[in-house]
C-alpha cells in the first residue's frame, strides 16, 4: 500500500449508518449526496417526537420546536463563523440559496464557467451575468477576474469554494479581496467545500455563503444562505405568504426584516435541525482531522490511478493548491455510464457518471461526453479506494 491502510475518520465509525446490503458496498458519492450520520437521525428523531407550529403557538411544543429551530440558525453561524449581524436564511438547498441571492443582487454579477449549473443559471438569466473564461493556471484565472471586474463595477462575484468535478479548491480569502478592492461582494458557494474543510465568512471575508444538507451529512430538503443583511431587506421578500409580512392589509404590506422576510410558509424545521446537528457532528470530529484523512485518500487515489494508462483524471487548473476528495476521471474504450455500472454491478461501488450539472466546464476541459466521479467521505476507508482502482485495473 502507498499509504498505511485507513479506516473511516476516527470518531466516525459508529456515526455512518450501514445500509444492510449483503454485499459489501463502497459508497463513493458523497459529492452528490453524504448519507446522514446517525447522530444526525437521532436529534431529528428527537425532534419529531414532540413537535408543534413554528413561531406561530403560544403552546409549549410550539415553544419547543421554535427554540429547535432559532437554535439550528445559531449553531449554522458559529459554525460557518458569520458576524454577529449576518442573516442565516434556510432555504431547500444550495439552488434555492443561490435563486434567493439572485434576487436581491442589485448589479452585474460576475461568474466564472467553472461553476456547477446552481451557480450560472440563476446569474445568466437575469441577463446581468458576465462569465469569464478560466485559464489553465489558476492564478490567470484569478487576474482575469480581477481585470473583469476592473473594467467595470459589478455588484457580486459569485465563485465556488471547491469544484464539484475535480475538487480543486479556490482560494476563497484572496477572491474576497479580488472583489472587494473592485467594490463588488462576494457570494461563495460553499456546496461542496462546507462538509470537508473549516469556512470562516468573517475571517475570510466573505459576504454571502450557501451550501446544502444533504451533501452535509443531513438528510435532503434544506440549505442556507448566510450573508449580510442589508440587501436582503432591502429586497422584495423571495416569497410572500405567512410570516413574511409584518403588518398586512389588503392595500399594503410591511415586510419583516431579517431571515423572517425571506422564509414565509411554514419552514423545514426538520432540516435546521439536521443540518445543525450535522454541523456540531463534524465540528466534534475536528475538520483538521476530516481533511488530513482526505488528503491521504485522494493521495492514494492519484497514485493508484497513475499506474493505469487508460485511465484519464480531470482537472481544471494546474497549479491549484488542494482538492477536496474528488476525482472525476474517463477510462478508454469505455463510457462513463458503463464504467459506472460496471463499478456497481461488479464491485459494489457506487460512483456518478454523467456531465455533473456542470456542462460548460465539461465542454471546455475537452470532456463533453461526460466522465465518472469518486468522491470521499468521513465514512470512506482506504480499502475502498482499493477496491475502486483494482477495479478500474481490470478495464485495462
Ligand atoms: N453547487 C455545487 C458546487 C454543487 O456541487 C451542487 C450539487 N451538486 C450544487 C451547487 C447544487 O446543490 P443542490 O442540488 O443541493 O441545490
Amino acid at each position: 500500500p502507498i499509504i498505511r491502510a485507513l479506516a473511516p475518520v476516527a470518531g466516525a465509525e459508529a456515526l455512518v449508518p450501514t445500509t444492510g446490503s449483503p454485499i459489501a458496498y463502497a459508497n463513493l458519492d458523497y459529492a452528490a449526496s453524504a448519507p446522514a450520520l446517525t447522530s444526525v437521525a437521532e436529534q431529528v428523531s428527537a425532534a419529531l417526537t414532540e413537535y408543534a407550529s413554528v413561531h406561530r403557538g403560544a403552546g409549549h411544543l410550539s415553544q419547543v420546536t421554535t427554540a429547535r429551530y432559532e437554535q439550528a440558525r445559531e449553531t449554522v453561524r458559529g459554525f460557518v463563523g458569520a458576524r454577529a449581524d449576518d442573516t442565516v436564511v434556510f432555504t431547500r438547498n444550495t439552488t434555492d440559496s443561490i435563486n434567493l441571492a439572485a434576487s436581491i443582487v442589485p448589479g452585474d454579477v460576475v461568474v466564472l464557467d467553472i461553476e456547477h449549473h446552481a451557480n450560472l443559471l440563476p446569474w445568466t438569466r437575469t441577463g446581468r451575468a458576465r462569465v469569464v473564461s478560466s485559464r489553465p493556471s489558476l492564478e490567470d484565472t484569478l487576474g482575469a477576474l480581477e481585470a473583469e471586474l476592473s473594467r467595470r463595477p459589478a455588484a457580486l462575484l459569485a465563485v465556488t469554494a471547491a469544484s464539484n468535478v475535480t475538487g480543486e479548491v479556490l482560494p476563497i480569502g484572496r477572491l474576497a479581496g479580488i472583489a472587494h478592492r473592485h467594490g463588488a461582494r462576494i457570494l461563495v458557494d460553499g456546496a461542496q467545500l462546507v462538509p470537508h474543510r473549516p469556512v470562516s465568512v468573517a475571517s475570510f471575508g466573505v459576504d454571502y455563503l450557501v451550501f446544502s444538507g444533504h451533501k452535509l451529512y443531513a438528510p435532503f430538503g434544506a440549505g442556507v444562505l448566510v450573508g449580510r443583511g442589508d440587501w436582503l431587506d432591502a429586497a422584495q421578500p423571495y416569497l410572500a405568504g405567512g410570516g413574511a409580512g409584518a403588518a398586512v392589509s389588503i392595500d399594503d404590506v410591511v415586510w419583516h426584516t431579517g431571515a423572517a422576510r425571506h422564509e414565509a410558509g411554514s419552514p423545514n424545521v426538520l432540516g435546521a435541525v439536521s443540518i445543525a446537528a450535522a454541523a456540531q457532528t463534524l465540528r466534534d470530529i475536528g475538520f483538521e482531522q476530516i481533511g488530513r484523512h482526505e488528503e491521504l485518500l485522494v493521495e492514494r487515489l492519484d497514485e493508484g490511478l497513475a499506474a493505469l494508462p487508460h485511465v484519464h483524471p480531470l482537472r481544471i487548473f494546474d497549479d491549484a493548491p488542494s482538492r477536496i476528495g474528488i476525482a472525476s476521471f474517463v477510462v478508454d474504450g469505455h463510457t462513463p455510464r458503463e464504467v459506472a455500472e460496471y463499478l456497481s454491478s461488479r464491485h459494489g461501488i457506487g460512483v456518478r457518471d454523467g456531465k455533473f450539472c456542470a456542462h460548460p466546464l465539461l465542454a471546455k476541459i475537452g470532456r463533453p461526453g461526460g466522465a465518472v466521479r469518486a468522491s470521499f467521505g468521513v465514512g470512506t476507508s482506504s480499502a475502498d479506494v482499493d477496491r475502486l482502482v483494482e477495479a478500474l485495473a481490470e478495464l485495462g
